[in-house]
């Protein structure tokens, strides 16, 4: 059943009796957007970040319609759509390079109502600062959050939280917003003891091509041409690569067993370490990687659930995105799950008729119960993609290509 396009959300304008003032910790793609949705609920915002500025940093990112949806409604349409690819297919290739299936994502967009945009994040990243400070949000950046504390309001009827930062400031707020990644010091404050992400098993390379380059291959120029976004998928392995910038930059990525020291999360690659792992793939995976000057190693960790619960008994400190849920890029889901995390909270928070303690526990349970399953299953669907991708050849595999072909209604020609 096809969905129309949503509605851009409104600023709403609220009185001091039910405005919070938030603190968000971390200023990634989950923090930026729920500052937004929290503005846009007519609260204040005020964002921590540890990084002395916001810049130029990362690959490629796949924004999925569910995510595309949440940043549509956000008035993010206009200034976004003008940085990102919008891929015809999305062809799943044996390691070989034979087409097992294809995803027409034209056809998802009718039914979803909002396009798959391929972005490259530090164009995402800055489409959403600019949204959330044009609404109001005060960014303090060189800011390291290291410690919650709480203090009952002066009134006696809610909880304050305060951020203590590393540099000894003290940053009072109603609700503190933990967004800061996968190795979250906040979800540890709440727990109240250390809890590393768990490995994988893999680990991403993570490479940027000038496509001026592949223009002068006519095996490799349609990728540019017609940007697709293409899996390979085949033993212990898998690549995924895509478009950005309107054909200027191909996003690559390269999915392999961990082989990282304990203890490194990233390291600069070995560029021909890196060309033997793929060497008797599909002959333009070698000519691409023979393009590639210099790579970067991602270790692959998730964090699958986070028990008891996401919040504080408080009501004034809870989590979003990575720190609550990281899991495998996969199913190119991770940063829409953060968003999608923040415009729940923000919709939460839009409902509150007082800023009580009781007020603020009702509107993040409520949060929470929306989000938890949903994410828990992403975690756990991506560790099964892990397993799916990388069979071996043989009869599993022919199942799971049969499967495929499917899903995608594809028949194979
Ligand atoms: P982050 O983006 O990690 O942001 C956390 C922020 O908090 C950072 O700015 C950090 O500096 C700050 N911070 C940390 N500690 C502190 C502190 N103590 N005080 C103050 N600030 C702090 N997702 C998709 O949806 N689509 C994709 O195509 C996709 N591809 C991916 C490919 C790879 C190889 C990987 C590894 C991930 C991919 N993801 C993808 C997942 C996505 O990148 C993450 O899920 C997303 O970035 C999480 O956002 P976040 O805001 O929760 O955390």
């Amino acid at each position: 059943m096809a969905t129309s396009k949503p509605q851009v959300i409104q600023q709403h304008q609220r009185d001091a009796s039910s405005k919070l003032h938030v603190i968000i910790v971390g200023a990634g793609l989950g923090g930026l957007g729920a500052a937004i949705s929290i503005l846009l609920a007519g609260h204040s915002v005020e964002i921590l970040e540890v990084a002395p500025a916001i810049g130029e940093i990362g690959a490629g990112i796949q924004c999925l319609p569910n995510s595309t949806r949440v940043l549509t409604a956000w008035g993010l349409e206009d200034r976004l759509s003008k940085h990102a690819t919008v891929p015809r297919t999305c062809n799943m290739l044996g390691w070989k390079g034979n087409k097992i299936s294809e995803m027409n994502f034209h056809e998802y967009e009718k039914d979803c109502g909002t396009p798959f945009w391929d972005f490259h994040r530090a164009n995402l990243h800055m489409g959403l600062l600019e949204r959330a400070t044009e609404l109001g949000a005060v960014l303090k950046t060189n800011t390291k959050v290291m410690d919650v504390e709480y203090r009952d309001s002066s009134d006696g009827t809610s909880t304050i939280a305060i951020a203590v930062c590393e540099d000894g400031r003290r940053c009072e707020a109603d609700l503190i917003v933990g967004a800061d990644g996968i190795n979250s010091k906040c979800r540890e404050i709440l727990l109240g003891h250390e809890d590393p992400p768990l490995l994988t098993g893999d680990l991403a390379y993570r490479l940027l091509l000038n496509t001026e380059d592949m223009m002068k291959d006519p095996e490799l120029r349609g990728f540019v041409e017609d940007p697709q976004v293409n899996y390979w998928i085949g033993p212990d392995a898998h690549a995924v690569n895509y478009v950005l910038r309107g054909g200027k930059l191909f996003n690559m990525v390269l999915l392999v067993p961990d082989d990282m020291p304990a203890g490194a999360n990233t390291l600069s690659g070995n560029v021909e370490e890196m060309r033997a792992l793929y060497k008797d793939w599909d002959p333009r995976i070698p000519k691409l990687l023979a393009l590639c000057e210099s790579v970067v190693k991602w270790r692959l960790m998730i964090r699958p659930g986070l028990d008891p619960t996401w919040s504080h008994a408080s009501g004034a400190f809870t989590i979003l995105g990575d720190a609550a849920h990281a899991t495998l890029p996969y199913l190119a889901s991770g940063a829409g799950m953060s968003l999608e995390d923040g415009h729940v909270l923000g919709l939460c928070l839009g409902r509150l008729k007082g800023k009580s303690t009781a007020d603020k526990k009702r509107a993040l349970e409520v949060y929470e119960r929306c989000r938890r399953e949903r994410t828990e299953r992403v975690v756990s669907r991506g560790n099964r993609q892990q397993y799916l991708y990388h069979v071996h050849d043989g009869e599993e595999q022919q199942e799971r290509d049969r499967q495929l072909r499917r899903f995608a209604g594809f028949n194979g020609q």
